[in-house]
């Protein structure tokens, strides 16, 4: 079984990581908590077609995503017919997503490109993966153009390969700043790896799923991006932001 990586990141080292990291734990206690975990893994997809799904999701509604993801499956049984096709056709069977003009060609090139890769006619299936270290695995897809550090979590933790890799989607990101687990400024691609070197050496795949399902969770149901419940929020008291926004306005003077 995988486990998280030791963390020796330059962010471990920073003055403030220690009580961060404490943080974190006592934010994913309260949270997994709330909404019920261990949650149960939603996907059975083998790591390539997992990929493919995470390019959809983009941006996008699970909803619509799902439903673009099952029409281009319904349209091109095999990868490589995906590859292959006018990109025009794969852009109708994906049109539920947003973008799909963007996304079509991307998810092209992402077959093409792992095709080369494996040296085989067919986009080889990405079970190798599970060979590697975390780290080593995450690099491999990234290096591929159009795959970001959400995606590569995404198809190694999500999928059958059940790695221990953290995506931080949009609710993450959101919470984890206003808790202060981030700094303000750092945005959704950077922050993968400062929240992921808070996570406990050794966690395994369902810890690191765990983790990202309570902080999204959390998001989709108190922390809304407009008008966040802080009130009814469970972790307030650990959130600055919160406080700031909760806190009694001063009296004025008579
Ligand atoms: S206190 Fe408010 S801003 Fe902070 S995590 Fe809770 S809902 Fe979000």
């Amino acid at each position: 079984m995988k486990s998280t990586a030791a963390t020796t990141s330059p962010e471990a080292l920073t003055a403030d990581f220690a009580p961060r990291q404490a943080k974190a734990l006592r934010v994913h206690e309260q949270l997994c908590a709330e909404y019920g975990a261990p949650f149960r893994f939603f996907s059975t997809k083998d790591p390539l077609s997992e990929l493919v799904s995470a390019l959809l999701s983009h941006r996008t509604k699970n909803a619509e995503s799902h439903r673009a993801y099952q029409e281009l499956r319904a349209t091109f049984p095999r990868w490589e017919d995906v590859r292959d096709a006018p990109t025009e056709a794969v852009q109708q069977a994906i049109r539920a997503c947003t973008w799909p003009e963007q996304k079509a060609p991307r998810i092209q090139a992402v077959l093409r490109e792992i095709s080369a890769r494996c040296g085989t006619d067919a986009p080889c299936a990405l079970d190798f993966l599970a060979e590697m270290p975390v780290a080593e695995a995450r690099a491999w897809l990234e290096s591929i153009s159009g795959v970001g550090p959400k995606t590569s979590a995404a198809t190694l933790l999500f999928s059958t390969l059940r790695i221990p890799a953290m995506p931080v989607d949009s609710h993450h990101h959101r919470v984890a700043q206003r808790l202060a687990l981030i700094g303000p400024k750092v945005g959704e691609g950077p922050a993968h790896k400062l929240l992921e070197a808070l996570l406990p050496p050794g966690w395994d795949a369902q810890q690191v799923y765990d983790h990202h399902e309570a902080f999204m969770f959390h998001g989709q149901k108190c922390c809304y991006f407009s008008t966040p419940a802080c009130s009814r929020c469970v972790v307030l008291r650990e959130c600055p932001f919160g406080q700031a926004r909760v806190a009694p306005s001063p009296i004025s003077p008579a």
